[in-house]
């Protein structure tokens, strides 16, 4: 048996770190915006050197909260894809502004720079270039086209937290970023979790009122905001898995290269030359899914897809107005993408034993 996903196993590997980090924070009485998000908010920014890290509740509130921060509200355009988590498309929607998707590279999967300006128009407020499935979007072509035009760009890192791009991480690009850290994401809490990044002080000052009811101080609202913040506990328990997120990152490059020498007869991720994934899903094509993954399920090898539905084409966003063949890359991805078991603790040996069970099948 191979599991698509096990958590239970990094928690083993770091039991002790994570008990004694959550034991000192009930023991403290202070869950709330604290020392340990404090902390965690100086670190986190560290390691993207940017000036400034702010936790939220959740990586769909990142967005929507640095959105805000922004200035995208109704009557705003903000371009995406059609293949990301629902997150990146709902977030927009609460702001009120409107969603438009521009295709993806068939290859990389990735938004499709070549596309990118016919989707701009002048309501066209901000990109969220999505770094999926752990890879960098090409980002100084996006960055040129978007400054020529005085387009704000929000990167979604929820896939990437490590990834670089031209030798820097990934989040240190755009205006302002944002990550999850849900507890599947390759550095992920245990719960739900977020946070937002930029250089900009003005920036970081709007999300954190925006984050705690526009309280500048307790109890008096300058703005209006909301509740989203970061707890305590996942804080303390992000600052022990932080330490341990490149070494995760360095595994799951591993067992990806490994993957993708030995798999036949379908097509393997492609890892473009400007950056390094962090291979937060290994996603191959196959133009024959349904058959692969039941020959996988018969030999104990789960799978999933990474989405099944386009968002698109799901029944919420067809105000969107995009019909069957308009997004064509992302529609073929659609039928054809399948994710193989990929995390750091996963032994080399079920890597082997994964592509050749899918070697067997084609
Ligand atoms: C997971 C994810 C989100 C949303 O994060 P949550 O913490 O689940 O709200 C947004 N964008 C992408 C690309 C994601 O993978």
């Amino acid at each position: 048996m191979i599991p698509f996903f096990d958590l239970t196993k990094q928690y083993a590997t770091i039991k002790s770190e994570i008990d004694d980090a959550t034991a000192h924070v009930l023991k403290s009485g202070w869950f709330i915006l604290g020392p340990e998000v404090r902390a965690f908010e100086k670190e986190f920014a560290e390691y993207h050197g940017v000036q400034h890290a702010l936790g939220v509740g959740s990586g769909t509130e990142a967005i929507h909260i640095a959105l805000l921060a922004l200035g995208v509200g109704a009557g705003d355009e903000v371009i995406t894809v059609p293949n990301t988590a629902v997150a990146t498309v709902a977030a927009i929607e609460l702001t009120g502004a409107r969603a438009v998707l521009c295709d993806v590279r068939a290859d990389s999967m990735l938004l499709d720079v070549a596309q990118l300006e016919r989707a701009i128009t002048p309501r066209t407020k901000a990109i969220i270039p999505v770094h999926l499935f752990g890879q960098s979007c090409d980002l100084d072509p996006i960055l040129r086209i978007a400054r020529a035009r005085k387009i704000l760009v929000l990167e979604d890192c929820a896939q990437a937290h490590g990834a670089t791009y031209r030798g820097k991480r990934v989040g240190s690009y755009g205006d302002i970023a944002a990550f999850s850290f849900y507890p599947t994401k390759n550095l992920g809490a245990y719960g739900d979790g977020g946070a937002i990044i930029t250089n900009d002080a003005a920036l970081a000052e709007r999300v954190n009122l925006l984050r705690q009811y526009g309280w500048r101080e307790r109890y008096a609202s300058d703005i209006k905001g909301m509740n989203s913040r970061l707890d305590e506990l996942q804080a303390a328990i992000l600052r022990v898995k932080l330490r341990h997120l490149d070494a995760w990152n360095a595994a799951r490059r591993g067992h990806a290269a490994l993957y993708t020498e030995l798999l036949r007869a379908v097509t393997p991720p492609r890892e473009l030359a400007y950056g390094q994934s962090v291979y937060h899903l290994y996603v191959i094509q196959s133009s024959n899914r349904q058959s692969l993954i039941s020959h996988l399920k018969s030999r104990g090898i789960g799978t999933a897809i990474h989405y099944p539905q386009m968002i698109h084409r799901q029944a919420a966003y067809t105000n969107l107005g995009y019909g069957a063949g308009s997004l064509p890359v992302a529609e073929k991805l659609e039928r054809e993408i399948l994710s193989l078991p990929l995390y750091p603790e996963l032994a080399l040996d079920d890597v082997r034993a994964v592509a050749q069970a899918v070697n067997e099948f084609v």
